[in-house]
């Protein structure tokens, strides 16, 4: 015996009906997406996750008739009957069914519904946190239907294409300990070892090293990770990502074994023949050319740095800055020449959100002079400069930030991707190729300055924090002496970039036991510290460790991207909002005084409101 393809109450899908169809009997059943009631007839619309199909009930089957007057939508309804070609003139080209209905020779109503929420359409506007309280009707809309699919679909090819190139699946635990990601972590106390908690893993990090250190060699996982971080942006606390490691191989196998895995989901899932090798660029080049350690290469507009041409300037701003050790960045926005001085006004203050100074501009005029506040500061040779840097022409606009590099850089960056938004200028190329640019970003710096860093967890005494993470390996012209130049030193890690989103992170890691307790002194984590935190992974790299790499995509944003969603909430079933809540199940919720006690946990006082 095997499973029924639509379940024993159903011959079919409602949404798998075609004119070859007509004259058989069918048993459908779903809900009902819309009625008609015209009295003497009366048409329902029945939606299951195959699709939609028109059931038409007469008075030739009275009993169906009136089933049909009785239901509402959402209802759920199992309907035989008998397909029949649509009339000419009738067909519906909007549905996939449109060549047929059925005419219902029996209407069985199987759980009646209330008033939906908010109707079970693809463009209805309703605020998310209804949305969220009421997912599971949210859920019905075909757009969130195909959402979960195309999911599906992508875990799949991921496990295919992994299980291809030998990488076993094995789970690692949720209960551990930290593993640092550079988020705090959600902690569970411990009833049996009171005093004492579980973290959830920030990733299975260390457990995949172990398994290295056991021999697995090629390992994956389709892993949920936590990470206590303040919701900014599109964050969840709770979210997926493809973990995977593999022994004696280098970047070059994961650049390989990644690019084959995403050639081969966005040929299954859009059709989309991605080009290989992605470009690569290194970190350095990325923060000078684009802003930012994640470019999105769908449109140029690349950034110049104009130090040498304002070297010995008389504009006043770009002296100064330059004089302090910052930089002046610009770069021209192609036919911005019609911004109007109130735009131009905007975007100062746009820049002044960022806590930049201001944002200077000019206009590229037909005769290649600029229109601009600053030009008669600016000699003929520096207007030449800017022209030749930036590649602007007459029309173009030409936007300048100043400041310190690294500010002065992302500011312009986030410039850069703002205008090129705003102007519609993403994307625009017209092929394939310009709507799906991946990069590798590699040769990132080994550390960021403490004070730089958004990590909660910063080990601030040491004044620097891991760029990627503390197993990271330095690459191999800093492995004597990163302690001496850490602003300089370089990772082996590498990062996938999609269309201005980080998709990957990963790295070729530290397989020895003493550069690894180096690092973690180079971080302020004295060598009984590391014992404390890491010894387990200390006395595994003990037992023979073998050199590995690894990377982890993450799932949710490979699939928001392809389901052309802005947020990654759009793809994942059960979702939290912005604070963390799920309105749905009202968690996270009050604890109970009780299991506090059995935990050993006692509640402070709550701070008092000023
Ligand atoms: N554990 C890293 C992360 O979660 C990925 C990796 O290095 O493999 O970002």
């Amino acid at each position: 015996m095997s499973i029924t393809p639509f379940g024993a109450m159903r011959t079919h899908g409602a949404g798998t009906l075609r004119a070859e169809h007509a004259g058989e009997t069918v048993t459908v059943a779903g809900w009902v997406d819309t009625r008609r009631d015209h009295g003497g007839v009366a048409f329902l619309d029945l939606r299951d996750r195959s699709g939609i199909l028109q059931v038409v009930a007469d008075p030739e089957s009275s009993d169906a008739l009136e089933a049909a007057h009785r239901v509402r939508t959402e209802w759920v309804v199992k309907v035989t009957g008998t397909v029949r070609a649509r009339p000419d003139g009738m067909r519906n080209d909007r549905l996939d069914t449109g060549d047929v209905e059925l005419a219902a020779t029996s209407i069985e109503v199987l759980s009646e519904a209330q008033t939906p929420p908010f109707p079970v359409e693809d463009d209805v506007e309703v605020a998310e946190e209804r949305r969220l309280f009421h997912r599971y009707v949210d859920l019905r809309r075909p757009k969130m239907l195909r959402n979960l699919e195309v999911r599906a679909q992508v875990v799949s090819i991921i496990r295919r294409v992994m299980e291809r190139n030998g990488f076993i699946d094995v789970e690692t635990p949720q209960l551990t300990r930290p593993t640092p990601e550079g988020a705090r972590d959600f902690l569970v106390p411990s009833r049996l070892q009171p005093g004492s908690t579980y973290a959830l893993p920030q990733s299975p990090q260390l457990f995949k090293q172990l398994l290295m250190v056991s021999g697995i060699e090629r390992y994956f996982q389709i892993a949920r990770c936590f990470r206590d971080e303040n919701l900014r942006a599109d964050r969840q606390p709770e979210f997926t990502q493809l973990d995977l490691e593999m022994s004696f191989g280098d970047e070059e196998d994961i650049y390989s074994l990644m690019e084959e895995m995403f050639v081969e989901i966005f040929d299954e899932v859009l059709g989309v023949d991605l080009p290989t090798p992605f470009p690569r660029i290194r970190f350095e080049d990325a923060m000078r050319r684009y802003g930012s350690d994640k470019p999105d290469l769908r449109f140029e507009m690349e950034l110049a740095d104009l130090a040498e041409v304002f070297a010995a300037t008389e504009v006043g701003v770009f002296k100064g800055v330059l004089d302090s050790g910052g930089s002046v960045v610009a770069l021209a926005l192609p036919k911005g020449g019609d911004l109007t001085r109130r735009e131009f006004d905007e975007w100062t203050e746009w820049a002044k959100r960022r806590g930049a100074k201001g944002l200077a501009w000019g206009v590229v005029e037909d005769d290649g002079s600029l229109r601009s506040p600053l030009s008669k500061f600016m000699s003929e040779d520096e207007l030449a400069g800017v022209l030749r840097e930036t590649g602007a022409e007459p029309g173009d606009a030409v936007f300048f930030g100043a400041g310190p590099r690294s500010f002065a850089r992302q500011l312009m960056g986030a410039l850069r991707v703002a205008l090129a938004e705003e102007r519609g200028l993403i994307g625009e190329g017209g092929t394939e190729h310009d709507r799906w640019e991946f990069c590798w970003v590699v040769e990132p710096p080994m550390f960021d300055a403490a004070s730089e860093s958004d990590d909660p967890t910063a080990a601030t005494s040491a004044g620097w924090v891991p760029n990627h993470h503390p197993f990271t390996s330095p690459a191999p012209e800093f492995l004597d002496d990163f302690e001496q130049r850490p602003e300089v030193a370089t990772a082996r890690a590498y990062d996938i970039v999609l269309n201005g989103t980080e998709l990957a992170s990963g790295s070729v890691r530290i397989h020895d036991a003493e550069l690894q307790r180096r690092v973690f002194r180079f971080l302020g984590i004295s060598d009984e510290a590391a014992e404390e935190k890491f010894g387990f992974l200390l006395r595994g790299f003990s037992h023979g460790v073998p050199p590995h790499a690894g990377i982890a995509p993450g799932i949710d944003r490979t699939v928001m991207l392809i389901c052309g969603e802005k947020s990654i909430r759009e793809v994942i079933a059960f979702p939290k909002t912005q604070t963390g809540a799920d309105p749905m199940t009202d968690a996270p919720a009050p604890y109970d005084p009780d299991a506090l006690k059995e935990l050993g946990l006692r509640e402070l006082p709550k701070p008092k409101a000023d």
